[in-house]
């Protein structure tokens, strides 16, 4: 069964509602975290709350609860689920105003949760891996909307999405305006190349991802060397490995991209021994 919280107590799904008025949903104003949940415990909590507060902060939303009263709201939502897996839905929108986008006409910000199960992928996709293609639309410039806000609007994602499903694939890789590389429609991207772990650093427009922290802590221990910088399409066409990063995906496999093998075309080493480290810091 799922459990919902809402603006201050645990309510009924009937119960779980927002108003039409809601900016979130006339304008996708606000910002959300989706959070892992292990063993009923709520992974990397901290960390997904400080994203969360940062993102409300440059958005000039006011969250009507400390980190203290949403980190028990999360608590108690996992308490009621014990031992169990699952994933956490934490929405902050502006709350409800009047039918213009005037935020200061929003009185207080709408927040709620959703604790439920999430499958993302097919779990064949974890063991195989799963072939990408380059969407054609890209991902939102920091000129525009900091990507590393992790806004209620994701109609740029949802396009390169429809575009992987058109094209028959699940995932879909978005570049930014300059062609550079940035993320997934909802995972952060990783390459493997002799040795060394790549990732788009957050400039290029990728979303400070949790996961991809994680990722990059567990390469650090492993001793292996990481760069954080600019990524081409070329650097991902000739990669020996590449994988995605997510809370809800956790680490996939990538096999192809565009139609081209990436290394052998299989799982790659590196990958695994990441998945196996990612598995052990979830417990
Ligand atoms: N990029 C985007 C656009 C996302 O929505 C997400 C979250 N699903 C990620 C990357 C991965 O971030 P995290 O590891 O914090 O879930």
């Amino acid at each position: 069964m799922a459990v919902f919280w809402m603006d201050g107590k645990f309510v009924q799904p009937e119960e779980a509602k927002v108003s039409v008025y809601d900016h979130g949903l006339l304008y996708g104003d606000g910002v959300f975290e989706g959070i892992r949940v292990y063993k009923g415990k709520a992974f990397r909590l901290d960390d997904h709350l400080e994203r969360l507060s940062d993102g409300a902060r440059a958005l000039l939303i006011d969250v009507p609860y400390t980190r203290e009263e949403l980190k028990a709201a999360v608590t108690e939502a996992c308490a009621r689920r014990p031992h169990e897996d699952g994933y956490i839905r934490l929405v902050v929108t502006r709350g409800a105003g009047d039918l213009g986008l005037n935020p200061r006409l929003c009185a207080r910000a709408t927040v709620f949760l959703i604790l439920d199960k999430i499958q993302l992928y097919p779990a064949q996709t974890y063991t195989d891996g799963i072939p990408l293609i380059t969407a054609s639309t890209r991902r939102v410039p920091l000129v525009c909307l900091d990507p590393r806000i992790k806004t209620l609007n994701y109609l740029n994602n949802i396009q390169a999405k429809q575009e992987a499903l058109m094209a028959g694939k699940l995932e879909a890789l978005l570049l930014n305006t300059d062609g550079l590389v940035a993320e997934c429609t909802a995972d952060n991207i990783f390459l493997v190349k002799k040795g060394r772990l790549i990732t788009p650093d957050t400039i290029y427009g990728a979303l400070d991802g949790i996961t991809r922290r994680v990722v990059l802590e567990l390469a650090r221990q492993m001793e292996l060397p990481v760069t954080v910088g600019a990524v081409a399409l070329t650097d991902l066409y000739n990669a020996d490995e590449a994988f995605m990063t997510g809370s809800g995906a956790e680490i996939v496999p990538v096999i192809e991209l565009d139609g081209r093998k990436i290394g052998s075309g299989k799982p790659g080493p590196v990958t695994q021994r990441l998945i196996q480290a990612f598995h052990q810091a979830t417990l």
